[in-house]
């Protein structure tokens, strides 16, 4: 029997966004995703880290269909997004939902927890009978930990982590397959960050969940990701599966950025050293030639200026995707 489609798939993905022109010229436009290929797997979670400006939420939209890209397809369940009809998207859409960094500018502050759950339900009304929604909205809030005893209250009467709760109560509300949790933990304390990771594994495996889990720093993927996808500039760099990639990061990007990052295992602590990039990733308008990343590379060679590279497995790991001219392991 041939496998199952894979229940996201990008393949070659763009996305360049147009800014309009300046001074009578027609300005170079800001190449937010540039070429992207993932797959997520049923049941699992891909990590998708970065630097802040580097496509992650671009890529995010693009996923859910909320933007079209420049080119590139996205299938869910091998069926090409930009191909369906209006209806036939809608239905998609319930299938992929959206948890937000920030609960504070993306729930409603003039209506109660219950509404807020409630409101997709409300929405897709020919799911479930008007009468049944407030009881699912409660299930919901139980669901993932609130008091539906403080169903009436509004956003601002919950605290940081309680606020991203009702906003994964909302996500869940349409039974959806997917959920992109586009840097759902990075305004909460570490502490609440915990707390909120542990909810997203246990309510992965009650329901099968699959996750795509977007982060700008390392430490948070580590707890929750099952592979890992290092992005720069619009693109993935390194991509593997989690223990790989934090145990033999193969890509000097990947590799600075896993310095920051405190390793729970005291014997191996400060062996490494901290790298410290230099300077700002430059503008997603003029990426440098070459490997985007050499600008800030300490192995860069004249290649390195001149030729991108591919992505291709390293020699200790056929799984193990690295785009680079001199990756390590
Ligand atoms: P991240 O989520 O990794 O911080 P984003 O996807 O938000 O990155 O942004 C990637 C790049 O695209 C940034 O340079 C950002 O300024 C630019 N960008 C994002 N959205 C738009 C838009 N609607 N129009 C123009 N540029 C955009
Ligand atoms: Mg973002």
């Amino acid at each position: 029997m041939p496998d199952d489609p894979p229940l996201l798939e990008a393949r070659s993905l763009v996305k360049h966004y147009k800014v309009g022109a300046f001074a009578g010229r027609l300005r170079a436009p800001v190449k937010a995703v540039d070429g992207v290929d993932l797959t997520l797997k049923q049941g699992s979670t891909l990590g998708l880290v970065g630097e802040s400006g580097c496509g992650k939420s671009t890529l995010a939209r693009l996923l859910m269909a909320l933007d079209r890209p420049t080119s590139g397809t996205v299938r869910v369940e091998g069926r090409d997004l930009l191909g369906l009809s209006s209806a036939e998207l809608r239905r998609r859409r319930r299938d992929i939902q959206l948890v937000m960094q920030d609960p504070y500018t993306s729930l409603d502050p003039r209506m109660t927890a219950l509404e807020i759950v409630r409101e997709p339900l409300d929405i897709h009304r020919d799911l479930m009978p008007k009468q049944d929604r407030a009881t699912r909205a409660r299930e919901l809030l139980e669901m993932v930990g609130l008091d539906p005893g403080h169903a009436h209250r509004h956003p601002h009467q919950f605290s940081g982590g309680q606020r991203q709760r009702l906003g994964i109560a909302r996500a869940l509300a349409l039974r959806p397959k997917i959920l992109v949790c586009d840097e759902p933990v990075s305004a909460l304390d570490v502490s609440v960050q915990a707390q909120v990771i542990n909810l997203l594994k246990e309510l992965q495996r009650e329901f099968g969940l699959s996750y795509v889990f977007i982060a700008h720093d390392l430490a948070v993927v580590r707890h929750v990701a099952d592979e890992v996808a290092v992005m720069y500039l619009g693109r993935i760099v390194e991509h593997g599966d989690r223990d790989t990639v934090y145990s033999r990061p193969a890509h000097a990007y990947t590799r600075a950025l896993l310095s920051a990052v405190p390793d729970p295992d005291p014997r191996r602590r400060n062996t490494t050293g901290r790298i410290v990039l230099q300077g700002d990733p430059p503008s997603p308008t003029r990426p440098p030639t070459g490997c985007a990343f050499h600008t800030r590379c300490w192995k860069s060679q004249e290649i390195c200026a001149g030729q991108r590279p591919e992505p291709a497995a390293t020699r200790a790991d056929v799984l193990r995707q690295v785009s680079c001219h001199f990756p390590e392991n």
